[in-house]
C-alpha cells in the first residue's frame, strides 16, 4: 500500500448533522479517518473516490436512498456496509442484509457497541485468503461449465459469453461451491470457507449472496440450476453430467 494514511477509513453516509458529528466524534477518538457525505450521490462519488474500508449508511437519504446506494455498491465491491438507521423493523433488517448489508444498527445506538461493530467488520475484511483453496484451483486455470467460463486466477467470469461482475466474496461462494463439487456444503461451511469468518451473521447472509449469485450468473431459472438447495442441509455444485 502506497496509502500514507494507514488508519482505516470510514465513510459515514448521513443527511442528519447531529448524527454525524456524533459519530465523527466517536470514530476519530477511535483512531479511524472519517469521511462524511451528507446525500446518496455524494456518498457514492467519494466512495469511487476514496475506496473507504468500511461504509456507515443511512437509509433514509436526500438524492438517492440508501437502498439504492447498497444496490450500487454492492455491483462491484464487498466493502463492508453498516446500516445505522431509525427504520428497526424486521422487515427492514430482513431487506437490508438481503441487499448485501453487513451488519444492521438501530438508532439510537450506543457508542460503544458502534465502535465495536465497526470494528467487528473491519477484522473481517482483513481476513487472509483461508487455507483451503480449491482442487479445481490446483489441476485447472480456467473452467468452462454449465455455460460459464470461470479464470481462477484472473478471478473472472463470463456467463454465456458475456463478463459477468462478481464481488469478492460471490466469486469465492462460487470457487468454493465449484472445488467442492458434488458435496453438500452447510450455510456454516460456506461461511467459514467463502466468508472466511465463522462467527458471520447465520445462514441468511449465505442465502442472499447465493441468490444475488444466481441472478448474476442466469442460473436463478428453475429447478435445474448448477447450485442446488437441498432445504434443511444446504448447498450443492451440480458437476455437468
Ligand atoms: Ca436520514
Amino acid at each position: 500500500m502506497i496509502e500514507q494514511d494507514e488508519r482505516a477509513c470510514i465513510l459515514y453516509i448521513e443527511d442528519d448533522d447531529d448524527i454525524a458529528r456524533i459519530v465523527r466524534t466517536l470514530l476519530e477518538r477511535a483512531g479511524y479517518r472519517f469521511l462524511l457525505a451528507s446525500d446518496g450521490r455524494e456518498g457514492l462519488r467519494r466512495f469511487h473516490d476514496e475506496r473507504p474500508d468500511l461504509v456507515i449508511l443511512d437509509l433514509g437519504l436526500p438524492a438517492l436512498d440508501g437502498w439504492t446506494v447498497m444496490d450500487r455498491i454492492r455491483e462491484f465491491s464487498d466493502a463492508p456496509i453498516l446500516v445505522l438507521t431509525a427504520r428497526g423493523t424486521e422487515t427492514d433488517k430482513v431487506r437490508g442484509l438481503r441487499a448485501g448489508a453487513d451488519d444492521y444498527l438501530v438508532k439510537p445506538f450506543g457508542n460503544a457497541e458502534l465502535i465495536a461493530r465497526v470494528e467487528v467488520l473491519l477484522r473481517r475484511g482483513e481476513s487472509p485468503r483461508a487455507a483451503g483453496e480449491p482442487v479445481v484451483r490446483a489441476r485447472s486455470r480456467i473452467l468452462e461449465e454449465h455455460g460459464i467460463e470461470i479464470d481462477f486466477d484472473a478471478f473472472s467470469v463470463k456467463a454465456e459469453g458475456r463478463p459477468v461482475d462478481l464481488t469478492p466474496t460471490e466469486f469465492r461462494l462460487l470457487e468454493t461451491l465449484i472445488g467442492h463439487r458434488g458435496q453438500v456444503l452447510s450455510a456454516e461451511q460456506l461461511l467459514q470457507l467463502a466468508w472466511r469468518d465463522p462467527t458471520a451473521t447465520g445462514p441468511d447472509r449465505v442465502k442472499f449472496a447465493m441468490l444475488r449469485l444466481r441472478r448474476k450468473l442466469g442460473w436463478d431459472r428453475g429447478p435445474d440450476s448448477p447450485i442446488e438447495t437441498l432445504r434443511g442441509f444446504g448447498y450443492r455444485y451440480r458437476p455437468p453430467a
